[in-house]
């Protein structure tokens, strides 16, 4: 018996920050699969052209690698427009591309701060603002913008004893932009734009990766669930949140934790 709830991007769009690796390429298989365009932005990686190139072969859909580093505001409005005039009018963002800099609290620079705050903050902002803007200019009024928080906005893990968490500006920059989606959400509600950010907890990606057994099996011990998630395992809220099963839902920020 079908349950009636299906999600299709057929003609859609969407742009995924970070699109080439980790959680951001199982959205944009996720994408892919619900017959979405992918638009792919990345910084540097010199394979995200043919792994964005394989996800559109793979599911018969559009789907671009675009090199552009989300913090610079020009290159973004360029790059979405370059995306707009090749594959389309863009209906949904994934505002993913996030940084950490693993390193306890006391070694941690100025420099480390700028770094982590430029790309996990500013780079949030200045992409979601640049799609909310081209939504404006064009017209468009039912725009979804979906960015990755992390669960370490609201919640600090414990340490394990002796081995620090190396995650202070990361967790605090997660609560800065736990705190942009809600204001965004509420700044363009009025014009049709809703934007909801997604909460992970750890997922094995290159993010996690850098971290020791004992850490790692510390951490996946407190998550009733006992283990990391892999990245599709994000994909399900990512979907939901940018289809129009969503039209209700702005400003929120829900928890894939475990
Ligand atoms: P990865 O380290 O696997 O991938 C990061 C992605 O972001 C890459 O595609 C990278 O591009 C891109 N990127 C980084 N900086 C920029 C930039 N300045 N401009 C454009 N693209 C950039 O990360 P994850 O998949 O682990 O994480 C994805 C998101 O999820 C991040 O926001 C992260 O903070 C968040 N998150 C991750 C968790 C985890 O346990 N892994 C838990 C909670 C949240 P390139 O390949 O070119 O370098």
């Amino acid at each position: 018996m079908s349950s009636g709830f299906t999600i299709s991007f057929a003609k859609q769009v969407i742009i995924v920050t970070g699109g080439n690796r980790g959680i951001g390429y199982a959205y944009t298989r996720a994408i892919a699969k619900a017959g979405g365009n992918v638009a792919v932005i990345y910084r540097s990686s010199k394979d995200a052209e043919e792994v964005t190139n394989k996800v559109g072969k793979e599911f018969g859909v559009m789907a671009k690698a675009y090199k552009c580093d989300v913090t610079d505001t020009a290159l973004v409005k360029k790059t979405m427009m370059q995306i707009r005039d090749e594959m389309g009018p863009i209906t949904g963002l994934i505002a993913n591309a996030g940084v950490s800099v693993p390193k306890p609290a006391f070694d941690l620079t100025h420099e480390d701060f700028k770094m982590v705050y430029d790309v996990n903050v500013f780079g949030v902002f200045n992409t979601a603002r640049a799609m909310a803007k081209m939504w404006m200019d064009e017209g468009y009024k039912k725009g979804s913008i979906v960015i990755t928080a992390s669960m370490s906005s609201q919640i600090i893990n414990q340490a394990a004893q002796n081995e620090p968490l190396m995650q202070v500006f990361y967790n605090s920059s997660k609560a800065a932009v736990s705190n942009l989606t809600k204001g965004m959400a509420s700044e363009w509600a009025s014009k049709g734009i809703r934007v909801n950010a997604i909460s992970p907890g750890y997922v094995n990606t290159d993010q996690t990766l850098h971290m020791d057994k004992k850490v790692r099996d510390f951490q996946a011990h407190a998550v009733p669930l006992r283990r990391f998630a892999e990245p599709h395992e994000m994909t399900g809220q990512a979907l939901l949140l940018l289809s129009e099963h969503a039209s209700y839902m702005t400003g929120g920020e829900y928890f894939v934790d475990g």
